[in-house]
């Protein structure tokens, strides 16, 4: 029998830059005391990051969440909004958090993005706003999207918390809908240990979401919206600064050990893979692998895989129009699809510095 691992594997491990160079970025922020609050450090990373991204603006916040909800919030949404209960609890948290009630619309099951051919039948009078998510890295049709809001005069908000450094034809995905958010959350492809950004097409809603992520304040004598504390601050700022210089090698290797998954995976009766689209360039941020008619189920494989200390994640599950803070305003049988794919599927670990042969041993524990 397989030996268990020593040391347990996760589905993700935070990319660290050299301690040393991190250290190097904090001494000047000995010397100024300048910890929060829109530092040099904040702009830096800023610039750079519109830049990596192809953003023609933007902005940072604390986290990801946040970004999000104050997103939601300066577009002045007001309703429903349609959304996917096929991601983290933060999409649809970020929707109801503003007052606004999130209207499920169900996925496709070849990349579990929104299905755009049932959107448009959830729209009614009250419809503001669709908030799709690229699930997994996989970009949503966001120019069926595009099409059916600009029809309907609705607002695009995209959860792009997967899509980091993504493009599609070469555009960044920052481009797309009216905002996008970003997470440069600790477990994600880059991060700035917690951390997040909204790029946008108006140039109002700069100034709107710069003051929401600080109280509403607008000057030292007037508080215009009611707003939050969402600012990323020096030391966050710092992390991202220097991840940057990284994050294209990081990419590169995660590359490499998705195409060995690839490889050992593929063509496998019962076992399917995330379709790739050939336009859009990926930043391999996870490996989804759908148990569909398999020898096993995905819970037993789950279980198999932890046995030997690999802890794979039920990702996304369960579907967040099931969620216990939900119940009884929602049902997850009205998109069948999601509810089917979150218990078939799980993400395998995958993370820049994986060692190749665990890919390996977690391919041979399936397939066997
Ligand atoms: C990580 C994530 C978020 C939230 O980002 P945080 O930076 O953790 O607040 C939102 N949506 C999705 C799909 C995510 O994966």
């Amino acid at each position: 029998m397989r030996e268990k691992l020593e040391k347990p594997v996760a589905v993700t491990r935070s990319s660290l830059p050299p301690l040393e160079e991190y250290v190097e970025m904090l001494k000047p922020l000995w010397d100024s005391a300048w910890l929060t609050n829109m530092g040099d450090y904040h702009e830096e990373f800023r610039r750079q990051l519109m830049e990596y991204l192809k953003a023609e603006h933007l902005e940072l916040f604390v986290n990801g969440h946040m970004a999000l909800e104050l997103a939601v919030q300066a577009l002045e949404l007001t309703g429903e909004v349609i959304t996917t209960p096929f991601s983290f609890a933060s999409t649809t948290h970020a929707i109801v958090r503003n007052g606004l009630t999130p209207v499920f619309c169900d996925i496709n099951s070849y990349d579990y993005t929104l299905d755009v051919s049932l959107i448009e039948r959830l729209i009614t009078e009250k419809t503001s706003a669709i908030v799709p998510v690229h699930v997994y890295g996989n970009l949503c049709d966001v120019e069926a999207i595009q099409e059916i809001a600009d029809r309907h005069h609705l607002k695009v908000i995209y959860d792009a918390a997967h899509t980091f450094g993504e493009e599609l034809d070469g555009q960044g995905v920052a481009g797309f809908g009216d905002v996008s958010m970003f997470s440069f959350h600790a477990t994600k492809v880059f991060h700035s240990i917690e951390g997040g950004a909204v790029s946008y097409r108006d140039l109002r809603m700069g100034e709107r979401l710069y003051q929401l992520k600080n109280f509403g304040i607008m000057d030292s004598e007037t508080v215009e919206y009611v707003g939050a504390n969402g600012k990323m601050n020096e030391f966050q700022a710092a992390m991202g600064l220097c991840n940057l210089r990284h994050v294209d090698v990081e990419i590169e290797k995660r590359k490499k050990l998705a195409a060995r998954y690839q490889e050992r995976l593929s063509g496998v009766r019962g076992i399917r893979l995330c379709r790739r689209n050939p336009r859009v360039k990926m930043n391999y941020a996870y490996m989804p692998v759908v148990f569909d008619g398999y020898k096993k189920n995905r819970d037993q494989i789950f279980h198999e895989l932890a046995r030997h200390n690999i802890h794979a994640r039920k990702y996304f599950y369960p579907c967040i129009n099931s969620y216990a803070c939900y119940r009884g305003r929602f049902d997850e049988h009205e998109t069948p699809v999601a509810a089917g794919i979150s218990r078939q599927v799980l993400t395998l670990p995958l993370y820049a510095d994986l060692d190749p042969a665990v890919v390996d041993m977690v391919c041979d524990i399936i397939l066997e």
